[in-house]
């Protein structure tokens, strides 16, 4: 055992179902292993926080690994264009429920013709490239944001406001999933590269990267960390404190604003996998088409997968010789805030960094709600004291001025007000949906 697995989450146990840390202690040991591409992959043509893209090609064309399938026509900054993660053919556009939006969305299916993994763009030399070359690269390859929120990088790192600090989070709060500690053991000099990079774009000096990880766990990458002058801050292991803002509060003691982002106080953060992909896209020219995930079910434990995105849960299930047909339900993502899928032929996206399996057995935490007794519970433990029981009320009476109001804006979507909810309330899709509003 690498890890120390007496580390607690404080939450833990202290809700309606059991979060158990020895999930992610048993990932932590297990190295990624690559998943190969199904014969059709589902391919959203809306992976980001942001407009949807239009497919640019057309149906039976044939598409390269890599290549720009989905982009936006009116440029909207706020996109990040969608590519083929295979070697193929589109074989149909067609609308499915998008797992985030919970709405109808396109996806584009794509047969497979082969393995192939050749590189789309040049390969830049980040030394001697210009800012605007790289963010170019960045936008081109479709990065966003891979901790969850998928925000487009290439906006984040071309900010309107002078930055003083770039924090890299590789806090990985989640309790099911592990990925980002792998990848700081198995690619660190990605990681370093990719913090460089992104260093260079904004003109900043000042980097720290905030880690769970104690001292000798992941022995290189504190080593090349440190050689190259960023500060490592080791966190405490509460859980919420890996959202941006108050990851900001714990390492620089600086709020943001409500309404407010992190570069109006001077201080973008980005995830640690977000660097190793900024790195892959400028060195390797490599566009954001496979990442690293978490696979967990109670009986088969936690597996870290390297899967292209696009690939139906099912074939992944397949792959690890698990049948779909046993689970009955299946979430994307975080155990306490990830969407669950209607199906187990639902792809990967770019944001997914989990993939967790109740079994018919494993009792559904969930299962059955009931309606608001009033508690107060879900107020309480916010950690950006918002009220997320009056939040659900406005978004189902679609009212905007409440929401606002209400600071939906400010939800860190920790999933904490869902957990310890008695009447077993999912407010995902009221605090996703609310924002989702008030940005509309
Ligand atoms: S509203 Fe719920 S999900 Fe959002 S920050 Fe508060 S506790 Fe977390
Ligand atoms: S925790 Fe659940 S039951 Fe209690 S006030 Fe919040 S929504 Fe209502």
């Amino acid at each position: 055992m690498i890890f120390n697995t007496d580390k607690q989450y404080n939450f833990k146990e202290k809700g309606r179902f059991k979060v158990d840390i020895n999930i992610k202690m048993s990932a932590l040991e297990d190295p990624f292993t690559e998943v190969p591409p199904a014969k059709k992959m589902t391919v959203f043509l809306r992976q980001h926080l942001g407009s949807q893209t239009q497919l640019i090609v057309n149906e039976g064309d044939s598409v390269q690994y890599g290549q720009i399938i989905g982009n936006d026509f009116n440029e909207n900054p706020l996109s990040a264009p969608i590519h083929s993660p295979v070697n193929g053919k589109i074989i149909e556009l067609k609308k499915l429920r998008h797992p985030d939006s919970g709405k109808m969305e396109d996806a584009v299916i794509i047969e497979t013709t082969d393995n192939n993994k050749q590189a789309f763009f040049e390969p830049i030399k980040f030394e001697t490239a210009s800012k605007e070359k790289l963010l170019e690269r960045v936008r081109d390859a479709g990065i966003v944001g891979l901790g969850g929120a998928a925000f487009p990088t290439h906006f984040k790192l071309n900010p309107t406001k002078k930055i003083t600090h770039l924090i890299i989070n590789a806090k990985e709060s989640d309790p099911n999933v592990a990925c980002d500690c792998r990848l700081m053991m198995e690619k660190p000099m990605g990681i370093l590269n990719g913090i460089q990079i992104m260093a260079k774009i904004l003109g900043v000096e000042n980097i720290a990267v905030a880690t769970r990880t104690e001292e000798g766990e992941t022995p290189e990458f504190e080593k090349i960390i440190q050689e190259n002058g960023i500060a490592l801050k080791r966190m405490r292991p509460n859980y919420s404190i890996g959202a941006e803002k108050l990851l900001i509060k714990e390492i620089l003691d600086k709020e943001v604003p409500s309404g407010k982002y992190p570069p109006d106080i001077g201080v973008v953060v980005h995830n640690v996998a977000t660097a190793e992909a900024v790195s892959k896209a400028v060195i390797d020219g490599e566009s954001l088409v496979s990442r690293g995930l978490t696979f967990y079910s109670e009986h088969e434990g936690g597996k870290n997968l390297w899967v292209r995105m696009g690939t139906p849960v099912e074939h992944i299930l397949k792959h690890l010789g698990v049948s779909a047909l046993k689970f009955d339900r299946i979430i994307l993502g975080s155990i306490l805030m990830g969407p669950t899928i209607p199906d187990p032929t639902y792809p990967i996206l770019k944001a997914t960094s989990g993939i967790t399996a109740f079994t018919k057995n494993t009792p559904d935490p969930y299962g059955n709600s009931l309606p608001c007794i009033r508690c107060g519970y879900c107020n309480t433990v916010c950690p950006v004291d918002i009220y997320p029981q009056l939040i659900m009320e406005a978004e189902k009476a679609e009212n905007v001025r409440w929401l606002k109001n209400l600071h939906v804006e400010a939800c860190i979507e920790c999933g904490l007000c869902s957990y310890v909810c008695p009447s077993r309330i999912r407010f995902t899709k009221y605090l996703k949906g609310g924002k989702l509003r008030i940005r509309e």
